[in-house]
């Protein structure tokens, strides 16, 4: 007989998923009610108030799609394109990539505006295709671009949109709840993210938010939106603010308890505070990686706090570094992507796993493995280098 799962005890160090407390956990395992429950009902106007919270926003239409990022990107493209539509994309990573696929998929011309990868998103090139295309109506750009460690300025990219009379489209799920984002302040018009990354919830929602714009645009299509789950039109009716939910779709009940909580316990932190916590950790673990003699790829003014793009030294079989991290520490952290494959790693400090165990865990689990394969590095240095952060 197949038997139960017990999964390893692992800390989640990678991309995503990152380590979810026991507290989220604990708040998966209430029992089940139904989704027009009226108890349920009023979870769910909670959950709407702590997004537009964590978002910044008082966006009415803001809710969790139910399943991960990657249909909240399709629900952002799906909802506010139409075919022939021309958009702006920025591509600097593995995921502005799949933007531009959404824009092709519903019949719409990306013009692509290319980065280097592990460069953030360049205004003055985002200029020069929107000065060129007058008649694009979105520019599309990531955020935190997960695959290479990088920020792009969402606020100048997003006063360069509306400059040219153009929506603004933000991919953050790697960045709400982890860097600093204000959806009303820098005037971002859809946004989506996923609750797996630096909100430390369990994988399968993905947050929106489309503001009252946004929201126009969806009310006036001449063309229905392709997809009936993700029609934001239907979603309206389900998630709105009034008491005539209409059925939809079965929302993953359980999966939003442990949304609500994880919300809760970033209402208790607080928004800033749990930006700042994630740039102390980073700060720590950046100097260790530095002082063991290890590179980061990215600029320092463009780094991601949460996602740490390590350069792998010179003859080093990064995948047998991981395999061992692994097998012998439990530790998952994550490969390089696309033109970055075997020469990165992809080090997590999300949500939960942003702490100082959890970087002096890393650094020392690295160092020795690293030393064990007979690479030059340091990992004494490196720890004493993140303890004199941590002791300031
Ligand atoms: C992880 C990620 C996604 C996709 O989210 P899933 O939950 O894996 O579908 C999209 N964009 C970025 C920037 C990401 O990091």
């Amino acid at each position: 007989m197949t038997q139960s799962f017990y999964p390893p005890q692992r800390t989640l160090m990678g991309p995503g998923p990152s380590d979810v407390s026991p507290r989220v956990l604990a708040a998966l395992a209430r029992p089940t009610i139904g989704h027009l429950d009226p108890e349920f009902i009023k979870l769910m106007d909670e959950i709407k108030g702590l997004l537009q919270y964590a978002y910044k926003t008082r966006n009415e239409l803001t809710l969790p799609v139910s399943a991960p990022g990657s249909a909240g990107m399709e629900a952002v493209f799906t909802n506010l394109l139409e075919p022939g539509d021309r958009v702006v994309v920025c591509q600097n990573g593995v995921f502005g990539g799949r933007m531009k696929e959404n824009v092709e998929r519903c019949g719409a011309t990306a013009i692509l505006v290319q980065d280097d990868w592990g460069k953030p998103v360049d205004q003055e090139k985002l200029e020069e295709a929107l000065k060129a295309n007058p008649d694009a109506i979105a520019v599309a750009f990531v955020h935190a671009e997960t695959s290479t460690g990088v920020r792009s300025d969402a606020k100048a990219l997003c006063a360069l949109a509306h400059q040219y009379d153009c929506l603004a489209i933000v991919d953050a799920v790697t960045s709400l709840a982890g860097n600093e984002l204000r959806v009303d302040d820098w005037g971002i018009d859809a946004i989506y993210s996923g609750t797996q990354k630096c909100l430390s919830c369990v994988p399968g929602l993905s947050p929106v938010s489309f503001s009252e714009r946004a929201v126009e645009r969806i009310r006036r299509r001449s063309h229905r939106v392709q997809s009936w789950f993700l029609d934001m039109n239907l979603i309206m009716d389900y998630w709105g603010g009034d008491s005539k939910r209409s059925y939809h779709h079965t929302a993953p009940v359980n999966a939003l308890y442990a949304l609500h909580e994880s919300l809760i316990m970033l209402q208790e932190e607080g928004l800033e505070s749990a930006w700042a916590r994630h740039e102390h950790h980073h700060t720590a673990f950046a100097a260790g990686i530095q002082a063991m003699g290890m590179g980061l790829i990215v600029d320092k003014n463009a780094r991601l706090p949460q996602l740490n793009a390590v350069e792998v030294p010179a003859g080093v079989d990064e995948a047998a570094v991981r395999k061992q991290l692994l097998q012998a520490w439990n530790l998952e952290i994550g490969a390089g992507l696309g033109s970055l494959a075997g020469k990165v790693w992809r080090v997590g400090l999300m949500g939960h796993a942003a702490n100082q165990t959890n970087v002096l865990l890393c650094l020392t689990a690295l160092g020795t493995v690293l030393r064990s394969m007979g690479a030059s590095v340091m990992p004494e240095a490196g720890l004493k280098a993140a303890q004199a952060v941590y002791a300031t």
